[in-house]
Formats: structure tokens, sequence, C-alpha cells
């Protein structure tokens, strides 16, 4: 998907931080649209941890930030040379 300057420089910021999605890679603000089902520790020792995790084969990627999306050194809204010369 195409981002604007900032939004990139968002993204960027958000993978540098490695704040990308464990399942799919990418990012995303609501549940991975990856993920078909998952099942997660309720008790014991191991409780909040992720036992069990299903993907879809395929899936509706609408809204998720790549890290090709935000490193996509076109910019289209900036038509200043990003090399400074
Ligand atoms: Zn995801």
């Amino acid at each position: 998907m195409a981002l604007t300057r900032q939004q990139k420089l968002d993204a960027q910021q958000a993978f540098a931080e490695g704040k990308a999605c464990q399942d799919c890679g990418g990012l995303h603000p609501r549940a991975c649209p990856r993920v078909k089902r998952q099942v997660w520790l309720r008790s014991g020792p191991g409780d909040g941890q992720r036992t069990e995790v299903e993907y879809w084969g395929s899936y509706d990627q609408t809204g998720i930030v790549w890290p090709e999306d935000a490193y996509d050194p076109s910019d289209d809204d900036d038509t200043e040379d990003a090399n400074g010369r």
C-alpha cells in the first residue's frame, strides 16, 4: 500500500523497534488477519503464552504495512532530492 512520507517514517521506526507482527511480518492496527486460530495458556506457569497457532493460506492484507512499503525510496509527495543535491 502507498504511504505518505510521514507514514513511512513512522513505519520505519516501528520496524526498527521490532513492532512488526510476529505472525505476518507487517504492521497492522488490529488483530492479525493471517491468524486463523490460536490458543493461549490461561493458567499455570506459562500463562499468557500462545501454545497453538494456525494460519490462513491467503488472507486480506488491506491496511497492512510491509517493510517494502516503509522503505520504499520513491516519494510521491516529496519532490526534494533524497540525496540532498
Ligand atoms: Zn500480523
